[in-house]
């Protein structure tokens, strides 16, 4: 499988902590988590399952 190289993370996101997508705090949020890459340093990166449809890895770092 090919891993994405995510960046324009914040640092939860960039840790695996947030979701890349929308954003949520896995400290504080449970929900399902899919690995959709990795962050510049190396982190493997995650979104929730309802965030991760194929082509919102699109709007990667479209947050900010
Ligand atoms: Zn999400």
């Amino acid at each position: 499988m090919a891993e994405e190289i995510i960046t324009g993370l914040t640092p939860l996101q960039a840790d695996g902590l947030a979701c890349v997508v929308c954003g949520a705090d896995y400290l504080h949020i449970r929900v399902p988590q899919v690995p959709v890459g990795r962050s510049a340093t190396g982190s493997q990166v995650f979104a929730c399952a309802s965030c991760h449809l194929p082509d919102t890895q699109r709007m990667r770092g479209a947050l900010q």
